[in-house]
């Protein structure tokens, strides 16, 4: 943290802010310019608010030089970090498939998806129980009856399940029943519901909020760890930008830069990204390419006649297809499926 002081302050003032910085375990490093005096802060500023010193009369200016997130920084865990998801690692050099359908409909229609997509190489099983949906009228899901749906298909063919959590009124269920539990783009600013995740056994998937930067979204990884849960995955799933002809615009920017300034891996979600079931493919392998620990993908048996979200829907078939041209590409990157 460097504190600008305003033009010809006094020998006084320069002490009183140098005592302030002290004052937060700090070491002022203080450069005297003819106009200009600078205080470098030595010390971990992290959880330091620049409000503190921006009252003072003397101070014009206070820039953060480091991140304010802590345990997420790469700079404090310079390895990657791999988050086990009941036997299925996701980061390093892993790669997570995630594949399902967007809500459950029935037993029926989710054992066909998961089998299909299981055979095709998918190593995690999506499927929402509880749906954060834009209108009151739209179907908002089978709920519990949809996540009992979800564990039987698991348990009858061996796949482990990612389910989205809407608030804390089921969070014990879902420590109980769900392996990898989502938190959804509409909630990822639901400080609340990130502080009860601490305290959950259970991984968490942390997707982008709709309109997040990358200081955001980390930051609210950043409160689950430090509410005790150290194992986030985050999900780059598109952002909101002037561009309507695609449901989201896909920023796979973020993916290394996540990788850069961050130790937890990230897989990317371009289904909900383009909204357009052709899109999924050319992004899922251009998502690979760039480095992403993994992929969800929304897969439907009848995708035309979805209950949700059935335009960014791929086919089994479909899925297969892209499934086999990943591999390649994973290898490439010296990845494993
Ligand atoms: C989902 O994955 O089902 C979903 C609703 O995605 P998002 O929160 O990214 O919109
Ligand atoms: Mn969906």
């Amino acid at each position: 943290m460097v504190i600008a002081l305003k033009p010809y302050v006094s020998d006084q003032d320069i002490k009183r802010v140098e005592g302030k910085v002290r004052q937060k375990g700090l070491t002022p490093h203080t450069v005297r310019g003819e106009e200009i005096t600078i205080i470098g802060c030595i010390g971990n500023t992290v959880m330091i608010d620049p409000k503190f010193f921006e009252v003072d009369p003397s101070v014009d200016r206070v820039v953060h030089v480091q991140e304010p997130y802590k345990l997420a920084n790469r700079a404090f865990h310079p390895e990657e970090t791999v988050v086990d998801v009941s036997g299925v690692q996701v980061g390093g050099d892993h790669l997570a498939l995630i594949a399902g359908p967007c809500s459950i409909e029935s037993y029926e229609q989710v054992l066909e998806i998961a089998g299909a997509c299981k055979a095709s190489g998918a190593n995690l099983l999506r499927g929402g129980a509880f749906k954060p949906r834009s209108s009151p009228y739209a179907f908002q899901g089978l709920g519990l009856e949809g996540l009992n749906i979800l564990c039987a298909v698991r348990d009858e063919i061996g796949i482990p399940i990612v389910s989205e959590l809407l608030s804390t009124e089921f969070i014990d269920v879902f420590n109980e029943k769900v392996d990898l539990i989502q938190v959804g783009a509409r909630n990822m600013q639901n400080f609340d519901l990130l502080k009860q995740l601490g305290h959950v056994e259970r991984p968490i998937l942390l997707k982008r909020g709709l309109s997040a930067t990358y200081e955001e979204w980390v930051m609210s990884a950043e409160y689950i760890m430090d509410s005790g849960n150290p194992n986030v995955i985050l999900c780059e799933r598109g952002i909101r930008t002037f561009e309507n002809y695609t449901r989201n615009t896909l920023d796979l920017q973020s993916v290394p830069v996540i990788k850069r300034k961050t130790h937890l891996p990230i897989v990317v979600d371009p289904s909900h990204a383009g909204g357009k079931w052709w899109l999924v493919e050319p992004m899922a392998k251009a998502a690979v390419a760039s480095g992403a620990d993994g992929l969800m993908i929304e897969v439907h048996n009848h995708p035309e006649t979805a209950w949700c979200d059935g335009a960014q829907s791929l086919t089994p078939e479909n899925y297969s297809d892209l499934m086999k041209q990943l591999i390649k590409i994973a290898e490439i990157l010296g990845k494993s499926i």
